[in-house]
């Protein structure tokens, strides 16, 4: 007798490989893919050069979440984790939450791009998990703790001269230099 279909047996045979195809990519990029049962959809470990996938997506989030922590890989690959981004999810103050926050739009914006390159369409279901994933992180800004706010500036720090002044006035001269 045959079993009645399960939501898993109706998946398009080229979702599975769509996720096989990214998993090849990725691992050319130096990142291995393991799945556990993490709490989070998606992990990168750059110390291990590993992405934790969690146990149980739905083959389209599979996809999704795997093509941000790709971004996140490519990101780290360019260089750009320490020296334009220094947001860690233990940041205490504002400054380095918002540069995480940063870093995960560039890492989606980059999970879009792979995808285009690996010729693999996406729907509606990326953007609602890129929306669900970049709240979390802006729910974790705007709890930043009254003391690790943000300070206003002090306008006696700032320099008395006109630091523009410098090099002549720039608009008033000609290509001369006259003025
Ligand atoms: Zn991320």
């Amino acid at each position: 007798m045959r079993r009645p279909a399960t939501s898993s047996e109706k998946v398009p045979r080229w979702l599975t490989k769509a996720y096989t195809r990214l998993v090849a990519i990725s691992r050319q990029m130096g990142a291995d893919v393991k799945v556990g049962d993490i709490i989070h959809s998606g992990e990168f470990q750059a110390e291990t050069m590993c992405i934790t996938m969690k146990r149980g997506l739905s083959p389209r989030d599979r996809i999704n979440y795997l093509l941000h922590e790709m971004g996140h890989v490519s990101i780290y690959q360019d260089g750009l984790t320490e020296t334009r981004y220094h947001g860690e999810t233990d940041s205490p103050d504002i400054p380095a939450r918002l540069s995480l926050l940063d870093e995960e739009f560039e890492a989606w914006d980059r999970g879009r791009s792979i995808a285009a390159h690996a010729r693999i369409p996406l729907d509606q279901s990326f953007n609602d998990a890129m929306v669900h994933s970049m709240t979390e992180y802006v729910k974790w800004v705007l709890d930043t703790p009254r003391e690790f706010g943000v300070t206003t500036i002090d306008v006696n720090d700032l320099p008395q001269e006109d630091p523009l002044k410098v090099a002549g006035d720039g608009c008033d001269e000609d290509e001369n230099g006259k003025s």
